[in-house]
Protein backbone atom coordinates (compact mmCIF):
# COMPACT_ATOMS: atom_id res chain seq x y z
CA UNK A 1 0.00 0.00 0.00
CA UNK A 2 2.64 2.45 1.27
CA UNK A 3 4.37 2.07 -2.48
CA UNK A 4 1.08 1.73 -4.15
CA UNK A 5 -0.11 5.21 -3.20
CA UNK A 6 2.16 6.29 -6.13
CA UNK A 7 0.84 3.78 -8.75
CA UNK A 8 -2.43 5.05 -7.38
CA UNK A 9 -2.25 8.57 -8.28
CA UNK A 10 -0.28 7.40 -11.64
CA UNK A 11 -3.91 6.01 -12.51
CA UNK A 12 -5.84 8.72 -10.65
CA UNK A 13 -4.43 11.29 -13.12
CA UNK A 14 -4.31 9.49 -16.06
CA UNK A 15 -7.83 9.24 -15.51
CA UNK A 16 -8.23 12.78 -14.89
CA UNK A 17 -6.69 13.32 -18.33
CA UNK A 18 -8.51 11.13 -20.28
CA UNK A 19 -11.78 13.13 -19.05
CA UNK A 20 -10.48 16.17 -19.88
CA UNK A 21 -9.60 15.03 -23.31
CA UNK A 22 -12.25 13.24 -24.07
CA UNK A 23 -14.94 16.22 -22.89
CA UNK A 24 -12.84 18.60 -24.75
CA UNK A 25 -13.37 16.32 -27.77
CA UNK A 26 -17.51 15.85 -26.99
CA UNK A 27 -17.34 19.62 -26.94
CA UNK A 28 -15.93 19.80 -30.25
CA UNK A 29 -18.27 17.17 -32.08
CA UNK A 30 -20.48 19.43 -30.82
CA UNK A 31 -19.48 22.43 -32.02
CA UNK A 32 -18.87 21.51 -35.50
CA UNK A 33 -22.33 20.37 -35.29
CA UNK A 34 -23.35 23.26 -35.26
CA UNK A 35 -21.15 25.49 -36.96
CA UNK A 36 -19.56 23.54 -40.20
CA UNK A 37 -17.65 26.51 -41.00
CA UNK A 38 -15.52 26.56 -37.79
CA UNK A 39 -14.73 22.54 -39.22
CA UNK A 40 -13.23 24.25 -42.20
CA UNK A 41 -11.13 26.93 -40.07
CA UNK A 42 -9.99 23.87 -37.94
CA UNK A 43 -8.78 22.04 -41.41
CA UNK A 44 -7.17 24.79 -42.65
CA UNK A 45 -5.46 25.06 -39.96
CA UNK A 46 -4.07 22.06 -38.97
CA UNK A 47 -2.75 21.96 -42.81
CA UNK A 48 -1.38 25.05 -42.74
CA UNK A 49 1.99 24.02 -41.49
CA UNK A 50 2.40 22.13 -45.06
CA UNK A 51 1.43 24.59 -47.25
CA UNK A 52 3.44 26.58 -45.46
CA UNK A 53 6.93 24.71 -45.94
CA UNK A 54 5.84 24.45 -49.71
CA UNK A 55 5.11 28.06 -50.26
CA UNK A 56 8.67 28.64 -48.20
CA UNK A 57 10.82 26.90 -50.07
CA UNK A 58 9.65 28.07 -53.25
CA UNK A 59 9.63 31.81 -51.93
CA UNK A 60 12.06 34.18 -53.03
CA UNK A 61 11.16 36.34 -49.86
CA UNK A 62 11.61 33.76 -47.22
CA UNK A 63 10.64 36.97 -44.80
CA UNK A 64 8.05 37.69 -46.57
CA UNK A 65 6.67 34.54 -46.46
CA UNK A 66 6.78 34.15 -42.87
CA UNK A 67 5.32 36.83 -41.98
CA UNK A 68 2.18 35.77 -44.85
CA UNK A 69 2.47 32.51 -42.73
CA UNK A 70 2.09 34.41 -39.14
CA UNK A 71 -0.72 36.39 -40.63
CA UNK A 72 -2.95 33.41 -42.10
CA UNK A 73 -2.66 31.40 -38.80
CA UNK A 74 -3.73 34.60 -36.67
CA UNK A 75 -6.40 35.59 -39.11
CA UNK A 76 -8.02 31.94 -38.80
CA UNK A 77 -7.86 31.60 -34.98
CA UNK A 78 -9.52 35.29 -35.22
CA UNK A 79 -11.93 33.65 -37.39
CA UNK A 80 -12.53 30.66 -35.28
CA UNK A 81 -12.77 33.36 -32.12
CA UNK A 82 -15.40 34.82 -33.55
CA UNK A 83 -17.70 32.39 -35.09
CA UNK A 84 -17.36 30.62 -31.23
CA UNK A 85 -18.28 33.90 -30.50
CA UNK A 86 -21.51 34.00 -32.65
CA UNK A 87 -22.65 30.70 -30.89
CA UNK A 88 -22.43 32.52 -27.45
CA UNK A 89 -19.07 30.22 -26.47
CA UNK A 90 -15.81 31.25 -25.13
CA UNK A 91 -12.52 31.80 -27.58
CA UNK A 92 -10.97 28.63 -25.60
CA UNK A 93 -14.27 26.30 -25.15
CA UNK A 94 -12.75 23.11 -27.46
CA UNK A 95 -9.37 23.49 -25.73
CA UNK A 96 -8.66 20.26 -23.14
CA UNK A 97 -9.45 22.18 -19.28
CA UNK A 98 -7.69 20.19 -17.06
CA UNK A 99 -8.46 20.07 -13.39
CA UNK A 100 -4.94 21.54 -12.72
CA UNK A 101 -3.70 23.94 -15.11
CA UNK A 102 0.09 24.20 -13.62
CA UNK A 103 0.70 20.48 -14.59
CA UNK A 104 -2.42 19.21 -17.12
CA UNK A 105 -3.28 16.76 -14.54
CA UNK A 106 0.13 15.22 -15.00
CA UNK A 107 1.04 15.41 -11.26
CA UNK A 108 4.20 16.87 -12.21
CA UNK A 109 5.77 20.57 -13.49
CA UNK A 110 9.01 20.12 -15.10
CA UNK A 111 9.81 16.67 -13.36
CA UNK A 112 8.94 17.64 -9.85
CA UNK A 113 5.73 16.43 -7.91
CA UNK A 114 3.09 19.49 -8.74
CA UNK A 115 1.73 21.36 -5.67
CA UNK A 116 -1.79 19.33 -6.30
CA UNK A 117 0.11 15.90 -6.50
CA UNK A 118 1.75 17.13 -3.06
CA UNK A 119 -1.52 18.28 -1.04
CA UNK A 120 -3.02 14.31 -2.42
CA UNK A 121 0.31 12.74 -0.85
CA UNK A 122 0.18 14.90 2.16
CA UNK A 123 -3.99 13.75 2.70
CA UNK A 124 -3.13 10.48 2.14
CA UNK A 125 -0.37 10.51 4.94
CA UNK A 126 -2.55 12.24 7.37
CA UNK A 127 -5.54 9.52 6.62
CA UNK A 128 -2.89 6.81 7.52
CA UNK A 129 -1.21 8.36 10.14
CA UNK A 130 -3.79 7.68 12.83
CA UNK A 131 -3.47 11.25 13.86
CA UNK A 132 -6.42 12.65 15.36
CA UNK A 133 -7.85 15.88 13.96
CA UNK A 134 -7.09 17.66 17.01
CA UNK A 135 -3.24 16.76 16.59
CA UNK A 136 -3.45 17.62 13.33
CA UNK A 137 -3.66 21.18 14.43
CA UNK A 138 -0.19 21.05 16.37
CA UNK A 139 3.09 22.05 14.71
CA UNK A 140 6.24 24.03 15.82
CA UNK A 141 4.47 26.61 14.17
CA UNK A 142 2.02 27.14 16.62
CA UNK A 143 4.33 25.01 19.25
CA UNK A 144 3.95 28.01 22.47
CA UNK A 145 6.68 27.54 24.76
CA UNK A 146 4.75 29.63 27.64
CA UNK A 147 2.34 26.92 28.15
CA UNK A 148 5.40 25.43 29.60
CA UNK A 149 6.24 26.60 33.29
CA UNK A 150 9.26 28.18 34.16
CA UNK A 151 9.56 27.58 37.50
CA UNK A 152 12.00 24.88 38.63
CA UNK A 153 10.02 21.94 40.14
CA UNK A 154 13.99 20.60 41.62
CA UNK A 155 16.67 22.95 42.09
CA UNK A 156 18.92 20.65 40.16
CA UNK A 157 17.37 20.43 37.12
CA UNK A 158 16.16 23.08 34.73
CA UNK A 159 12.26 24.59 34.70
CA UNK A 160 10.09 22.64 32.35
CA UNK A 161 10.27 25.43 29.62
CA UNK A 162 14.45 24.92 29.95
CA UNK A 163 13.91 21.66 29.32
CA UNK A 164 11.49 21.42 26.36
CA UNK A 165 13.38 24.37 24.62
CA UNK A 166 16.15 22.02 24.97
CA UNK A 167 14.11 19.01 23.80
CA UNK A 168 12.64 21.28 20.35
CA UNK A 169 15.77 21.92 19.36
CA UNK A 170 17.16 18.63 19.34
CA UNK A 171 14.23 17.10 17.34
CA UNK A 172 14.25 20.29 14.81
CA UNK A 173 17.97 19.18 14.39
CA UNK A 174 17.43 16.13 14.18
CA UNK A 175 14.00 16.10 11.54
CA UNK A 176 16.70 18.07 9.54
CA UNK A 177 18.90 15.51 9.37
CA UNK A 178 16.35 12.44 9.26
CA UNK A 179 16.67 11.66 5.15
CA UNK A 180 20.17 10.28 6.25
CA UNK A 181 19.92 9.80 10.07
CA UNK A 182 16.84 8.16 11.64
CA UNK A 183 15.77 9.78 14.44
CA UNK A 184 15.25 7.34 17.23
CA UNK A 185 13.84 8.81 20.42
CA UNK A 186 12.68 7.56 23.64
CA UNK A 187 10.22 10.47 25.42
CA UNK A 188 9.60 9.58 28.81
CA UNK A 189 8.00 11.96 32.00
CA UNK A 190 4.86 11.76 33.47
CA UNK A 191 1.73 12.45 31.60
CA UNK A 192 1.08 16.06 30.85
CA UNK A 193 4.55 16.90 30.49
CA UNK A 194 4.43 17.76 26.16
CA UNK A 195 5.42 14.28 25.14
CA UNK A 196 1.97 13.55 23.06
CA UNK A 197 2.27 17.32 22.02
CA UNK A 198 6.04 17.26 20.78
CA UNK A 199 4.91 14.15 19.12
CA UNK A 200 2.04 15.80 16.89
CA UNK A 201 4.55 18.51 16.48
CA UNK A 202 7.04 15.97 14.80
CA UNK A 203 4.41 13.85 12.92
CA UNK A 204 3.05 17.17 11.46
CA UNK A 205 6.48 18.09 10.04
CA UNK A 206 7.28 14.81 8.37
CA UNK A 207 3.60 14.24 6.71
CA UNK A 208 4.51 17.80 5.21
CA UNK A 209 7.90 16.67 3.79
CA UNK A 210 5.61 14.02 2.38
CA UNK A 211 6.61 11.19 4.65
CA UNK A 212 4.43 8.71 6.02
CA UNK A 213 3.99 8.70 9.75
CA UNK A 214 2.39 6.08 11.38
CA UNK A 215 0.93 6.88 14.97
CA UNK A 216 -0.09 4.10 17.54
CA UNK A 217 -0.13 3.45 21.21
CA UNK A 218 1.86 0.42 22.09
CA UNK A 219 -1.19 -1.22 23.00
CA UNK A 220 -2.94 -1.08 19.36
CA UNK A 221 0.74 -2.00 18.29
CA UNK A 222 0.92 -5.42 20.55
CA UNK A 223 -3.15 -5.65 19.49
CA UNK A 224 -2.59 -5.53 15.98
CA UNK A 225 0.26 -7.98 15.65
CA UNK A 226 -1.36 -10.93 17.94
CA UNK A 227 -4.49 -10.63 16.20
CA UNK A 228 -2.75 -11.26 12.68
CA UNK A 229 -0.84 -13.83 14.68
CA UNK A 230 -3.18 -16.12 16.49
CA UNK A 231 -6.24 -14.85 15.34
CA UNK A 232 -5.30 -15.46 11.51
CA UNK A 233 -6.30 -12.37 11.05
CA UNK A 234 -5.07 -11.87 7.47
CA UNK A 235 -7.17 -9.12 6.05
CA UNK A 236 -5.71 -6.86 3.65
CA UNK A 237 -6.46 -3.78 5.97
CA UNK A 238 -4.55 -6.15 8.65
CA UNK A 239 -1.55 -6.71 6.93
CA UNK A 240 -1.32 -2.99 5.55
CA UNK A 241 -1.25 -1.81 9.28
CA UNK A 242 1.44 -4.32 9.68
CA UNK A 243 3.25 -3.02 6.46
CA UNK A 244 3.20 0.55 7.27
CA UNK A 245 4.04 -0.38 11.05
CA UNK A 246 7.46 -1.71 9.56
CA UNK A 247 7.91 0.42 6.64
CA UNK A 248 6.38 4.19 7.20
CA UNK A 249 8.91 6.82 7.25
CA UNK A 250 8.13 7.81 11.14
CA UNK A 251 6.23 5.17 13.67
CA UNK A 252 5.30 6.90 17.01
CA UNK A 253 5.08 4.03 19.54
CA UNK A 254 2.68 6.10 22.03
CA UNK A 255 2.16 4.98 25.78
CA UNK A 256 4.99 2.18 26.04
CA UNK A 257 3.75 0.26 28.81
CA UNK A 258 0.24 -0.32 28.53
CA UNK A 259 0.77 -2.95 26.31
CA UNK A 260 -0.23 -6.39 27.92
CA UNK A 261 2.83 -8.09 29.09
CA UNK A 262 2.84 -11.13 28.12
CA UNK A 263 5.80 -12.44 26.08
CA UNK A 264 3.84 -13.29 23.05
CA UNK A 265 3.16 -8.93 23.20
CA UNK A 266 6.73 -8.14 24.06
CA UNK A 267 7.98 -10.42 21.37
CA UNK A 268 5.58 -8.46 18.31
CA UNK A 269 6.96 -5.15 19.75
CA UNK A 270 10.75 -7.08 19.85
CA UNK A 271 9.77 -7.55 15.91
CA UNK A 272 8.26 -4.21 15.47
CA UNK A 273 10.90 -2.37 16.88
CA UNK A 274 13.79 -4.39 15.42
CA UNK A 275 12.67 -3.98 12.13
CA UNK A 276 12.81 -0.90 12.18
CA UNK A 277 16.10 -0.62 13.60
CA UNK A 278 17.49 -2.69 10.64
CA UNK A 279 15.50 -0.96 7.68
CA UNK A 280 17.05 2.53 9.72
CA UNK A 281 13.61 4.13 9.71
CA UNK A 282 12.60 6.51 12.24
CA UNK A 283 10.64 5.67 15.92
CA UNK A 284 9.87 7.93 18.60
CA UNK A 285 8.35 6.43 21.31
CA UNK A 286 6.70 8.13 24.31
CA UNK A 287 6.27 6.64 27.77
CA UNK A 288 5.61 7.33 31.50
CA UNK A 289 7.76 4.78 32.63
CA UNK A 290 11.52 4.87 33.64
CA UNK A 291 14.26 3.85 32.52
CA UNK A 292 14.56 1.26 35.55
CA UNK A 293 10.50 0.37 34.92
CA UNK A 294 11.77 -0.74 31.17
CA UNK A 295 14.82 -2.55 32.33
CA UNK A 296 12.36 -4.27 34.90
CA UNK A 297 9.35 -4.66 32.79
CA UNK A 298 10.48 -5.75 28.87
CA UNK A 299 12.89 -8.26 28.18
CA UNK A 300 16.87 -7.67 28.12
CA UNK A 301 16.88 -7.66 24.14
CA UNK A 302 14.21 -5.03 23.71
CA UNK A 303 15.39 -2.86 27.06
CA UNK A 304 18.86 -3.04 25.92
CA UNK A 305 17.74 -1.66 22.28
CA UNK A 306 15.20 0.95 23.29
CA UNK A 307 17.94 2.14 26.20
CA UNK A 308 20.70 1.91 24.22
CA UNK A 309 19.93 3.10 20.80
CA UNK A 310 17.22 5.64 20.85
CA UNK A 311 18.26 9.41 22.24
CA UNK A 312 16.44 9.46 25.66
CA UNK A 313 14.75 12.96 26.22
CA UNK A 314 13.67 13.49 29.93
CA UNK A 315 9.89 15.69 30.03
CA UNK A 316 9.31 17.24 33.47
CA UNK A 317 7.18 19.94 35.02
CA UNK A 318 3.06 19.46 36.42
CA UNK A 319 0.63 18.03 34.43
CA UNK A 320 -0.19 21.17 31.33
CA UNK A 321 -3.81 19.68 30.24
CA UNK A 322 -4.58 20.12 34.29
CA UNK A 323 -4.04 23.99 33.40
CA UNK A 324 -6.36 23.56 30.50
CA UNK A 325 -3.66 24.67 28.14
CA UNK A 326 -2.81 21.79 26.17
ZN1 LIG B 1 -1.04 19.96 -10.61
Amino acid sequence: MLENIYEKLALEYEKKRDTAQHQAENRLKKVYALSPEIEAVDNALSTSGIRYMKEYRLAKDKKQALENYKKEISDLNQKRADLLSQLGLPADHTEVKYECPLCSDTGFTDGVSCKCRNKKLTDYYYDISNLKNTLKQQSFKTFDINIFSNEKTDPDSPTPRENMEKIRYKVIEAIGVADRVPMNFLFYGNSGTGKTFLCSCIAGEFINMEKSVVYLSAYDITEIMLSYRFNKDETDYSQTQIRLMKECDLLIIDDLGTESTNSAANSELFNIINSRLNSEKSTIISTNLSAGDIMKRYSERIASRILGLYKAHKFIGNDIRLHGRA
